[in-house]
């Protein structure tokens, strides 16, 4: 039979979403491998989406590693930085134009404030400390952009919104530069899903979750606007990730609605963990794909392995 990826019958759209910033590890291979199963299941189409936003850490070298991991353990995709598609650019770096767009449509509803506090003024302004600390010994990307401090709201109030007075009320936001966006929730609010894999899910605005970043005083989009303005603009109709990314879901509704997107289904999968209950971060180099291949490990003892996770 032809293998031709193109007009899948289905309309099932999934999307893996790796962050080149180190080598993939067996948890990694776990979360992506159920994403390719699904989307086979479904007849439907898989996503590559490189997500090297965090300038600082991402290396080239890592997105091919990626792939090429990916390639091995038998995952395919049909849309991607190596194969184009409908959708391109498949490289968030590359898709600022299009996260400037959704900045400048949120700031003109009014969902967004200036803020101009420093991370240790966030920190310094909370009441528990010990929560920013424990995020950001975790050493992984994603649990530091999910776990991202709860604002106290400095600056909630200092820019006055008036989206019923167009022009000249706007000639000061341009652009995003030079100071941090952050995204007014409403304290109270309570956000549900069901979630395809963990059943109902349940967060609390203001309470699980502060005004969140937006857009970054040091020049770039938040995971949180990349990630909405991604999945709805290359119609991914099922987001398959770790549960550490739950909270996450719950910001990025509020945004799908600010933005008059469709939300896209969930299915969050539990988390690896270490013998010691930790998830698994990229310091974790003994379960990375790379060093167990080079153990001799094979696609199928990977898989098939059974690995401890997170309840
Ligand atoms: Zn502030």
């Amino acid at each position: 039979m032809a293998s031709t990826p193109s007009s899948p019958a289905s309309g099932y759209r999934g999307r893996l979403a790796p962050s080149p910033t180190g080598y993939l590890h067996v948890g990694h291979a776990r979360t992506f491998w159920t994403a390719f199963q699904r989307a086979r299941e479904a007849g439907g189409t898989l996503v590559m989406r490189m997500e090297d936003l965090d300038s600082d850490r991402s290396r080239s070298t890592f997105s091919e590693a990626a792939m090429e991991d990916l390639r091995w353990l038998g995952i395919r995709w049909q849309e991607g930085p190596d194969k184009g598609g409908p959708h391109a650019p498949y490289v968030q770096s590359k898709r600022r134009s299009i996260y400037l767009a959704a900045w400048r449509k949120l700031v003109n509803r009014g969902c967004l404030f200036a803020c101009r506090c420093s991370r240790k003024d966030i920190d310094s302004a909370l009441a528990a400390p010990h929560e920013r600390v424990q995020a950001a010994s975790s050493g992984s990307k994603l649990d530091i952009l999910d776990d991202e401090p709860m604002y106290p709201g400095t600056c909630r109030h200092l820019t006055a919104h008036a989206p019923q007075l167009p022009g000249p009320t706007s000639v000061d936001v341009d652009t995003p530069e030079g100071t941090n966006w952050r995204f007014r929730v409403r304290d109270g609010e309570v956000i549900e899903f069901v979630d395809r894999n963990l059943g109902p899910q349940r967060f609390v605005a203001g309470v699980d979750f502060g005004d969140f970043v937006i857009w970054r005083r040091d020049g770039g989009p938040s995971y949180q606007l990349a990630c909405s303005v991604d999945d709805a603009t290359m119609r991914i109709t099922e987001v398959v990730r770790g549960a550490d990314l739950l909270k996450s879901t719950a910001r990025q509704i509020l945004l799908n609605r600010a933005l008059g997107f469709q939300n896209p289904a969930w299915y969050h999968c539990r988390l690896v963990v270490d013998n010691h209950g930790r998830r698994l971060a990229k310091r974790h180099d003994a379960l990375s794909l790379r060093a167990l291949r080079q153990r001799g490990l094979t696609p199928m003892n990977i898989l098939a392995a059974e690995l401890p996770v997170e309840v």
